[in-house]
């Protein structure tokens, strides 16, 4: 395989903590209209080098090996060549420590197709939505947002957000404009080791579902009125579907329609 195999550039890099960034990429061809909340698979050489505050696991791939993953892609549904990722990198990992080493104008390589059914397009129109994410779990919601906030006045819209410290809510400035912005928006950041400078929700989601956090803004855990959206951390993603289930929830499938919807990484 050589080099050429790459089809996308580097645009733009923001490093938030050293461990989670927001990466953007513009591929040298369009692709077609996607679905807000699905995703590509990006990729890079194995030749290429590692970021320094990785660690250094035994490989054994060929220099000219494509490395790939899939991420959800965070930005807009008709961007159709600017693509935007929410990445948290794992040290060990494979391909996160060779993004993490990128620089603006790099080339990688991203796939032509984009994949997925967590979208809200087996939403019916007049349902509330709730998305529930820790960590880069946000990205897909982001891409809701970004493409859909607009067109639902009539309905409500949450984002609870679970992180560890301040610095790892990613898009905490533009979801808190967007809160201020739309009254039928509400953002729900909640931090499990923030020290007393935050003022804002600690500890677990699920907790926070169980104390009504939902209903104080209207919105009802009901599945005829509100779809929820899941997308992290395992542990949450179980217990917060147990606490759904209770509440007559059932997770939706492409042939067994439920208003509980679960992207797993
Ligand atoms: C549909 C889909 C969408 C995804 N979207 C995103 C996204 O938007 N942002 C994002 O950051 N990731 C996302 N992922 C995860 C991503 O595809 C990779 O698995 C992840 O970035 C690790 O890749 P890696 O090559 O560095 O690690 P690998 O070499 O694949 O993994 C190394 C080891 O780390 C473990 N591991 C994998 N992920 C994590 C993690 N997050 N934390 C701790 N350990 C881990 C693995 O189990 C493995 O044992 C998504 C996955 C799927 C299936």
């Amino acid at each position: 395989m050589v080099e050429t195999i790459y089809n996308a550039t580097v645009i733009g890099k923001i490093l938030l903590t050293p461990d989670l960034m927001i990466l953007r990429l513009k591929t040298d061809t369009p692709r077609n209209e996607f679905k807000a909340g699905q995703y590509t698979t990006i990729g890079l050489l194995a030749k290429e080098a590692r970021s320094t505050n990785s660690s250094v696991p035994i490989e054994e791939f060929e220099p000219d090996f494509l490395i790939k993953r899939p991420y959800s892609i965070a930005s807009a549904k008709n961007d159709i060549r600017d693509f935007e990722f929410y990445i948290s990198q794992v040290k060990s990992g494979q391909l996160t420590p060779r993004l993490f080493n990128l620089s603006q104008g790099d080339r990688m390589w991203i796939d032509d197709k984009i994949l997925g059914i967590f979208s809200l397009n087996d939403t019916p129109k007049n349902n509330n939505i709730v998305m529930i994410a820790t960590g880069t779990g946000l990205a897909p919601y982001i891409s809701f947002l970004r493409s859909h906030i607009a067109e639902h006045p009539e309905i409500k819209m949450a984002v609870i957000h679970g992180a560890a410290y301040p610095w790892d809510l990613g898009y905490y400035s533009e979801l808190s404009f967007i809160q201020n912005v739309f009254k039928n928006f509400f953002y729900f950041p909640t931090l499990l080791k923030a020290d007393n400078n935050w003022t804002g929700l600690r500890g677990y989601i699920e907790e926070h579902l169980k104390n009504g956090i939902l209903e104080d803004v209207g919105i009802e855990v009901n599945p005829e009125k509100t779809h929820f959206f899941l997308c992290g951390n395992p542990k949450m993603v179980d217990s917060v579907t147990d606490f759904l289930a209770l509440n007559n929830y059932t997770k939706h499938q492409s042939m067994c329609p439920g208003a509980l919807h679960i992207e797993e990484y």
